[in-house]
């Protein structure tokens, strides 16, 4: 598909955090600058958290109300349009789970 990305890279998961430290009041946000799609797939999550940690916007986090087939409680994105697109999120997750469209 044209403007989608899909990369990854094997990094070993460490201690993650549930919930974002950063808060958006913190940020330089880039809201509206970009909008852009983000796909996880939630057979492939292992709910290692490391995209939660790297996303620059705090919107990525696990998803408390559900387990995937494999146990884990998924990440998931809750605000798309706040999404500068910067794909830290796919590179760091060690299981190419995500998916940026843009
Ligand atoms: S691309 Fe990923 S890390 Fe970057 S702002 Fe969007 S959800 Fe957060
Ligand atoms: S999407 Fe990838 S980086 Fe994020 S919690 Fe799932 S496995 Fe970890």
């Amino acid at each position: 598909m044209p403007g989608s990305s899909r990369i990854g890279r094997f990094i070993q998961p460490g201690p993650f955090k549930t919930e974002g430290y950063r808060t958006r009041d913190t940020l330089s946000s880039t809201r509206g600058f970009c909008m852009a799609r983000i796909t996880v797939d939630k057979f492939y999550c292992k709910g290692c958290g490391l995209c939660v940690d790297v996303c620059t916007e705090a919107i990525m986090v696990l998803d408390m109300e559900e387990i995937n087939q494999k146990g884990y409680h998924p990440a998931k994105c809750i605000d798309n349009e706040a999404c500068s697109a910067c794909m830290n999120c796919a590179t760091m997750c060690p299981d190419v789970a995500i998916t940026i469209e843009r």
